[in-house]
């Protein structure tokens, strides 16, 4: 009985791990293809050292050169297995895989050792059941074999954290086992356990990470996100390009479960069927079609082009029978137009959250790659703003049409760049209301205007109340009352200084918050005005259901009037119902000598324009206020 069935269990293994990796549709990463090619060179090896026991064995039967050869080429698979275990262990260091000069350096000193090995000499011993070689060649194998090995040991320490965790763990318990098998077999030759420690190694590695279901969604069984974002990842690193469609579903379907999962199923089957792209299932029930443009950039961007109209199709149809969904396209026809994985992923996130409900497609060029790193720099310039309290207010005067003075003025923030140069709000407002900021701002604007108003005294100038807006988001934060209670408070205002603008909550939910924000702030004494009237934002019915003072006429509404027929009639109508309902109105946006007569005619109340001034900074209003409301006892 030969002594190989350590080696036959160890073959048995590489075969089985080979059916496994075989069954499974490949991403086309790095790491697996080196994965791949390693479990081929350890296959390689087992069996050459089964022939060369053979060799050895039979030795009497076969020329000793053949004999010698074999047990060499043994040796050579067994250093090339080292070196691959090496390469698979750099695979995540993208510095060493670029490196010329590290890639060439491994190569030689795995050349020498080819070399070294095929020029000594070996001798091979047989009796009974131990078989083994030995000799200078030999001996050159555990030299040149082991540089590799413990190189990829600690590599594992040197470069860990650029390696997943996985990885380092995997390649570590996989090196650790070659080294113990190595040494019990450099310590007792006839214990062959080498090729099987590798083996075991191998398997090791394949069930922490090489396992292709890893790379895999688990309901529909087409690449995971995460395999999104390695693959993606080295796509960048490569610089390859690639066009991507990209199929947004609602986050929930609204679906019982099983419902839901058969969906996904049946659509990613679909998908699938699209046979040049590979296919990847995103979070928030998105799947991705990413199509490799290679050299013919033109004639994929076309075939994917083409795909995504025959796709858009297919989803206008109802899904398992009869569901339908509201299904949005995403479309990048290059992927020149990001630089990063990172950036692809925010463009794709950025674009799948403002999809308005009549647009089924956006494309995702430069443009939108752009206002993207626009948006994400508007975030970083909010933020730096708050820290360094760059944040000032400007006032717009408001004219009441019957004491003919300035009563009122709106505070509207500004920010004030790091170049000095200031911000207009349409840049910074909207996204500080999408990302939060705008609580802390709105609460800065809020406090520096009371103090403007302690400050100057300006009830004593003729300014009765100051208007601040309110963001939505403000007003869903059940401790509002408190916190503006305080500011009133360390200012020393009296809360009937203050009207809050707020505009039409869209939820239940939010208007009960705000209705139990604006009941406290108005036992305190501060009024409420209701901001964006007639934008299509605001609607009659919420003018009754909230304990508003004043209505502000948009700025459109006013435009609309000298411009419509239609439109005058119905502000007309507007302004008869709102008075009669006893409350104010100011109408915003009045430029010109003629709209200004115009309003007054009409029973509007205030009038806030760049007819009488734009909104203007701190001291510049407190000059205009002293210049023309000089009738006012100060
Ligand atoms: P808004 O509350 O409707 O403020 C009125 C806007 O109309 C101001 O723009 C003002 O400068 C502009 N405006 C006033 N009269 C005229 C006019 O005769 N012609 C024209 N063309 N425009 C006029 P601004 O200051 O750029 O503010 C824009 C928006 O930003 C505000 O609209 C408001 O929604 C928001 N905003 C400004 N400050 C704050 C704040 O402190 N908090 C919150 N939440 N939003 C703010
Ligand atoms: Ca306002
Ligand atoms: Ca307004």
């Amino acid at each position: 009985m030969l002594n190989i069935e350590v080696q036959l269990c160890g073959l048995v293994f590489d075969i089985i791990l080979i059916f496994f990796i075989l069954r499974h549709e490949s991403v086309g990463l790095y790491s697996e293809k080196i994965f791949k090619l390693c479990l081929m060179v350890y296959t390689v090896c087992i069996f050459l050292d089964i022939t060369s026991i053979f060799a050895i064995v039979y030795s009497a039967f076969i020329p000793q050169l053949l004999t010698e050869a074999i047990c060499k080429i043994y040796l050579v698979s067994l250093l090339m297995a080292s070196f691959m275990g090496f390469i698979y262990t750099c695979s995540d260091v993208l510095h060493l895989r670029e490196s010329s000069e590290f890639q060439t350096g491994i190569r030689v000193v795995l050349a020498a050792g080819v070399l070294f090995i095929m020029m000594t000499p070996i001798s091979y011993f047989h009796s009974g059941r131990t078989v083994y070689s030995y000799g200078p060649s030999t001996v050159v194998t555990y030299i040149f074999a082991p540089m590799f090995i413990i190189g990829s040991l600690v590599f594992t320490f040197v470069y860990g954290k650029q390696m997943s965790a996985h990885r380092r763990r995997g390649i570590r318990a996989w090196m650790a086992i070659e080294i113990v098998a190595a040494v019990i077999q450099f310590v007792f030759p006839q214990a062959l356990l080498v090729g099987f420690g590798s083996s075991i190694g191998l398997f090791i590695l394949y069930s922490e990470l090489e396992n292709p279901e890893v790379y895999l969604d688990r309901i529909t069984g087409r690449f995971s996100f995460d395999t999104f974002n390695l693959y993606l990842k080295q796509e960048f690193a490569y610089i390859k390009k690639f066009s991507s469609i990209i199929v947004c579903n609602e986050e929930d379907l609204k679906l019982d479960d099983e419902l839901e999962k058969s969906i996904l199923v049946e659509m990613s089957e679909y998908l699938a069927s699209f046979a040049n792209a590979k296919l990847f299932r995103l979070s928030n029930n998105d799947f991705a079609l990413i199509y490799d443009t290679k050299e013919e950039i033109a004639m994929d961007e076309i075939e994917s082009a083409v795909n995504l109209d025959v796709i858009r199709n297919r989803f206008r149809q109802p899904w398992a029978g009869n569901v339908y969904l509201d299904t949005h396209f995403l479309y990048m026809p290059n992927s020149g137009a990001v630089s990063s994985v990172e950036e692809y992923i925010d463009v794709y996130l950025r674009n799948r959250d403002s999809f308005i409900k009549e647009e089924e497609m956006k494309l995702l060029d430069d443009t939108a790659s752009q206002h993207v790193r626009e948006y994400k720099q508007m975030i970083l310039e909010i933020k730096d703003a708050i820290s360094s309290d760059r944040f000032e207010v400007f006032y717009q005067p408001i004219y009441s049409i019957n004491t003919e003075t300035f009563v009122s003025a709106e505070a509207l923030a500004r920010m004030r760049g790091r170049d000095g140069k200031l911000v207009m709000p349409d840049k910074f407002i909207p996204i500080a209301e999408e990302t939060g900021l705008i609580e802390q701002i709105g609460e800065k604007i809020f406090s520096k205007a009371c103090n403007c108003i302690r400050k100057y005294e300006l009830k004593n100038k003729g300014i009765e109340y100051v208007e601040v807006n309110l963001s939505i988001s403000q007003c869903e934060n059940p401790m509002l009352s408190v916190k503006y209670d305080e500011i009133m408070k360390n200012a020393c205002i009296e809360p009937r200084d203050i009207s809050l603008e707020i505009t039409e909550s869209s939820t239940l939910n939010q208007k009960r918050i705000l209705l139990d924000n604006m009941n406290k702030l108005m036992n305190l004494g501060v009024s409420f005005a209701l901001d964006d009237f007639g934008t299509g934002e605001s609607n009659l019915n919420y003018i009754v259901d909230m304990p508003v003072k004043i209505v502000k006429f948009d700025r459109t509404m006013i435009q609309d009037y000298f411009k419509n027929e239609k439109a005058r009639v119905v502000m007309d109508a507007t302004v008869k119902m709102i008075k009669e309902l006893g409350l104010s109105i100011v109408a915003e946006g009045v430029e010109t000598e003629e709209q200004f007569e115009k309003i007054r005619s009409m029973g509007i109340d205030y009038i806030q324009g760049y007819y009488f001034s734009k909104p203007l900074s701190e001291n510049d209003f407190i000059k205009f206020i002293d210049e023309k409301n000089k009738i006012t006892g100060q």
